[in-house]
């Protein structure tokens, strides 16, 4: 792979399995230092399993245990990595979770809590990325003063019985990521989200791990195949690297198509 983002610091939340995992080695992979972060302790060994295969490939980086939905924790990652490494270039806003529920049982600490990971955590990551961003501004090593992409999901527009809490994290995270694209872009901050369909990840193990459950699924997917981290890890590097250094507040739909109302294709 061209190392299009040599040189540059990525912090990548959520990173101990799944798309943050992928999207960790992919970026490592086009030159990127990358932070492998993970929630709590629980996580520690997963994540340095991460951080092993890619320093096998060739690739630098670290581990950091930050839960994204606790302020002081991230004020302290974001400055730790500064004094580590001298600054952050891309942020991949990816910590995320589900706690579903029939709406009507939905607890109010089910509610918050995804929130709180899904939503406000992006909110707290971002807003340390941007004053680091903001602090240095542009360098040789990129065209933009900083990038962050907001792991968002189709349900960002497809609504979602039985998830309320999920689907309303990502439409709200929809519009922040919109909000502060518009506000920071004079300064050459660009923020983008990757929205994703299904990919096949621990998130939604249920939803493909017997043939009866992939096959129900695919009449979802127009293009035939449950999607894979590295097709989000890919769309990252490309969306990170200056070839797309004209994109920004655009919601990236990386689904098969689930988004193209695939019911219909049978003339509805
Ligand atoms: P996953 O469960 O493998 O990954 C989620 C990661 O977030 C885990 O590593 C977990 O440890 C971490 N995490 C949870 N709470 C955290 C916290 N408070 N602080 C830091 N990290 C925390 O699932 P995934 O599919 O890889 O999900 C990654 C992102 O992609 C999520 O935002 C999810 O909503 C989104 N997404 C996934 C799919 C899919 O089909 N897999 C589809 C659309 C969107």
């Amino acid at each position: 792979m061209d190392k299009k983002l040599k040189g540059q610091i990525a912090i990548i939340t959520g990173a101990s399995s799944g798309i943050g995992a992928g999207v960790a080695k992919t970026l490592s992979e086009a030159g990127a230092t990358v932070v492998v972060n993970h929630p709590v302790a629980a996580t520690k060994d997963a994540a340095e399993a991460v951080l092993t295969e890619i320093k096998n490939g060739g690739g630098t980086g670290i581990t950091y245990q930050c839960d994204v939905s606790k302020e002081d924790e991230v004020i302290k990652m974001f400055a730790d990595i500064v004094a580590q490494f001298g600054t952050v270039d891309i942020l991949i806003n990816n910590a995320g979770l589900q706690r579903d529920s029939p709406f009507e049982k939905m607890t109010l600490e089910q509610w918050n809590f995804v929130i709180g990971v899904n939503l406000t955590g992006q909110f707290l990551c971002a807003r340390e990325a941007i004053k680091e961003f903001l602090r240095r501004g542009v360098t040789e090593k990129s065209k933009a003063a900083g990038k962050i992409i907001c792991m968002s999901s189709v349900h960002e527009v497809i609504p979602w019985a039985g998830h309320a809490n999920y689907a309303a994290s990502k439409g709200g995270i929809m519009l922040m990521m919109k909000s502060i694209a518009q506000e920071f872009a004079p300064k050459k901050i660009r923020i983008n989200s990757i929205c994703p369909g299904a990919i096949q990840t621990p998130i939604n193990k249920s939803a493909w791990d017997t043939p009866q459950a992939m096959q129900s699924l695919l009449t979802l997917i127009p293009y035939q195949r449950i999607g894979q981290p590295e097709d989000i890890g890919n769309t990252a590097v490309w969306l990170c690297s200056d070839d797309a250094d004209y994109i920004t507040g655009a919601s990236i739909f990386v689904d098969g198509g689930m988004t193209l109302y695939p019911g219909f294709s049978t003339n509805g």
